[in-house]
């Protein structure tokens, strides 16, 4: 039997998860404010501070309730579900992130946490007072709420054209009834509004996924090659989800949250959904996420992020483009997105569909394509909708047709792009290189222009007439001599970027309309929706685009795709590399012929026989992915095995050097497990920080997250020294 002091302080103690990035929990003391269940919001005092947190469960009675700060205040929210406590909970486990950390993500928006603030509005009494005798101004704002019930003063003042003194008398003399509303509507419900007939195909994986929305966890994977009209069938599922009614959450990379998805989205459910993403306004957000918490909000499509968000009732996750790296979040908590989704649906015990048309090796192995027993169903849609065929994808052999010196553009997709022009068609030249020059180099000394914060060339962007830092934003003026040995007008652009074939197409092609699409020339959704809409209505011939153009666009009168560099994604040979080249060339040549002319995808390479190029050119993607599953289980490799990487940084070399050498002393030794490194990064310089890394291979069996806690557990770093582990690493820099 515990004693009575014991069990009296734990009753009155709770254990928080402050929203702060530490990786522990503090007791507080709630005396007087009755029970509080796992997942209350609570604000507690924090040092100086008040903070937001999570009660995760009862102290642990190590310390005497009367000695602990109290709980100062609880949300007036219901608890967050348990389900979504644990998920979190699960997240900084898995990703070794500090809880803080990932409950400040959840709590994301302080002020939802507050009641929605009031607004006052102005109405006219019922029945209007009798002997009442209006001024022209007073009957317009009269005549004006006739029709609109109740306004703010501002909006009365605009409405009717009045002054605020108007609006201020009007109600003094009992003119005008003064109100407190709320100023949160909860969204409009999506309802169904028909879609196009659905073809044989779509109709069957229809079919399947409704036979499993009611089944718990039920990952699936629909696999469709591009147009096929995979949104469309997941589309029927939210409507059966939203029917029942309970939520469903849509993930999006970032980038293809655009104004043509939602418009789709608002076709289809005659609402638009609630956006949760970088470019939303706070008030929004802080709406939203009352809403969402509320349960009132039905549908949310949103990044990465929107999975932080404290559903009630989750019935659904789609995770659209799964494949995309976009999904990965390199920065403070470093977590891959889809895999915390599957994570979400399971402990929430709900379906969730992965939706692509090139399955990132992980998804495949998980839908038991290569042997392994599946965990995934597998729901695929092979052909296009309508008349719509695959494009033909060619190669251009660049060292049997090579452009000529200075140029980018080879003879045959030259004459590709004639052929298009005459014909009244659109072309997209596709090469993953902003700016003009990737780099900068003097004639006379062979002096190459860097960054001074990173071990990285300078970019030059003659359109914003700067050098940019890719890494780190870093710009400076570009200068016509070098600065390291003098000579005069020596200093030259090497290699080609977008604003470069910009330079090249108005060359050869002096009529055509072109346009360029990268993140320096479309910086907001609006702008992105204005170019795609010109591309649309035929106003441009030619686009020149990076990954931007690539994804989930469609462009009907599109017919050629050429690939300049298609070479240029496997340069850096990581893990990945042929993997993500071949998803984004993949993806670009689906770009063309989307409707009914057929398309082409041109493809300029050095080496066509690389099983990148070739499973491309031969249309056989599974063969590709087998292929590369089998190398990569051969090298011990994920999805075969678990990765992660420790990366160290310091702003002076000496400190870390001495921190790699205190990792590197306490190195563990365990069968199944291999480390590589410390030393220092292939980025040994970022940001102004030098950087180590260690890379730790283990087999499936291996907690390498034990592993890895145990180890740095051991090691004491020097101070000023950053550590940070990533789990599943996407990026080897
Ligand atoms: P995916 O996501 O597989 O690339 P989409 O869902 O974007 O494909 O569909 C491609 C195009 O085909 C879109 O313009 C869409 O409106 C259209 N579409 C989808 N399904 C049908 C259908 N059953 N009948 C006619 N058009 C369809
Ligand atoms: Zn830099």
């Amino acid at each position: 039997m515990t004693s009575t002091a014991e069990t009296g302080s734990s009753q009155q103690t709770v254990r928080v998860a402050v929203a702060v990035p530490l990786d522990r929990t503090f007791d507080y003391n709630h005396s007087g404010l009755g029970a509080l269940p796992r997942g209350t919001i609570v604000s507690v005092p924090f040092g100086p501070r008040q903070l937001n947190g999570i009660v995760l469960g009862p102290g642990d009675g190590a310390i005497a309730a009367t000695t602990l700060k109290p709980v100062t205040g609880v949300a007036p929210l219901p608890p967050l579900p348990p389900t979504f406590v644990d998920f979190l909970e699960r997240v900084a486990s898995w990703t070794m992130a500090p809880i803080g950390g990932v409950v400040k993500m959840a709590l994301s928006q302080p002020q939802a946490l507050q009641p929605p603030p009031q607004r006052k509005v102005y109405r006219r009494p019922d029945p209007p007072p009798v002997d009442e005798s209006l001024t022209a101004a007073r009957r317009r704002v009269a005549e004006v709420l006739e029709v609109a019930g109740a306004l703010s003063a501002a909006d009365l003042q605009r409405e009717a054209g009045v002054s605020a003194g108007v609006i201020t008398a009007m109600a003094k003399t009992g003119g005008l009834d003064t109100l407190l509303v709320s100023d949160s509507t909860p969204p409009p419900r999506p309802h169904s509004v028909a879609g196009p007939p659905p073809t044989p195909d779509q109709t069957a994986a229809m079919r399947e996924i409704t036979a499993n929305l009611a089944a718990g966890f039920t990952p699936m994977l629909l696999d469709g090659v591009t147009g096929s009209g995979k949104t469309e069938v997941y589309f029927d599922a939210v409507e059966s989800v939203v029917a029942a009614g309970r939520q469903a959450l849509i993930l999006l990379p970032e980038i293809a949250l655009s104004v043509a998805w939602k418009q789709r989205f608002q076709d289809r459910f005659g609402v638009p959904p609630t956006e949760w993403h970088s470019d939303v306004a706070p008030g929004r957000k802080r709406r939203a996420w009352r809403h969402i918490a509320l349960g009132e909000a039905s549908v949310v499509v949103g990044a990465r992020s929107a999975l932080f968000l404290p559903f009630s009732d989750l019935g659904l996750i789609v995770v659209d483009e799964e494949h995309e790296h976009a999904y990965k979040q390199e920065e403070q908590v470093t977590y891959h997105a889809r895999d915390m989704a599957i994570l979400r649906a399971r402990l929430q015990n709900c379906p969730a569909i992965l939706a692509t048309a090139t399955p990132s090796l992980e998804s495949w192995v998980n839908a038991g394509k290569v042997g392994d027993p599946p965990r995934y169903r597998h729901i695929s849609l092979p052909q296009r909708v309508g008349e719509a065929q695959l494009p033909e994808i060619a190669a251009v052999d660049l060292r049997r047709t090579p452009p000529e010196r200075g140029r980018w553009l080879a003879p045959p997709l030259v004459e590709a792009i004639t052929a298009r022009l005459e014909a009244g068609e659109q072309s997209l030249l596709f090469l993953n290189r902003r700016g003009y020059a990737p780099l900068t180099l003097c004639g006379a000394c062979g002096h190459k222009v860097t960054c001074p914060n990173c071990d990285s060339w300078m970019v030059m962007h003659r359109l914003a007439g700067r050098l940019k830092c890719h890494h780190c934003g870093y710009e400076a003026r570009p200068q016509r001599g070098c600065v390291e040995c003098g000579e005069e007008d020596s200093m030259q652009a090497c290699g080609p970027g977008v604003e470069r074939l910009a330079e090249e197409v108005l060359q050869r092609f002096p009529e055509a309309r072109f346009a360029v699409f990268s993140s320096d020339t479309v910086t907001t959704p609006g702008s992105a929706e204005s170019f795609v809409r010109s591309v649309v209505d035929g106003e441009v011939d030619i686009i020149i685009g990076t990954q931007m153009a690539a994804k989930g666009h469609h462009f009907p009168n599109l017919t050629l795709v050429g690939i300049v560099d298609a070479d240029l994604g496997l340069a850096g040979g990581d893990l990945r590399a042929a993997e993500r080249s071949f998803q984004m060339l993949a993806q670009v040549a689906g770009r063309a012929g989307r409707a009914t002319r057929p398309g082409l995808a041109l493809l300029q390479t050095m080496d066509s026989t690389n099983p990148v190029m070739e499973a491309l050119l031969s249309g056989d993607r599974d063969r590709f992915l087998k292929a590369e599953a089998e190398s990569r289980r051969i090298a011990g490799m994920p999805p075969f095995a678990r990765l992660a990487s420790l990366v160290l940084s310091a702003p002076d070399p000496q400190r870390l050097q001495a921190a790699m050498q205190a990792i590197d002393a306490s190195r563990p030794h365990y069968h199944g497990v291999d480390i590589f490194g410390p030393s220092m990064a292939p980025l040994g310089f970022l940001r102004g920080r030098h950087r180590g890394r260690a890379l730790v291979r283990a087999d499936k069996t291996v907690d390498i997250q034990a592993v890895i806690a145990a180890w740095l557990e051991a090691a004491s770093l020097p101070s000023g020294v950053r550590l940070q582990v990533d789990i599943d690493p996407y990026s080897f820099l």
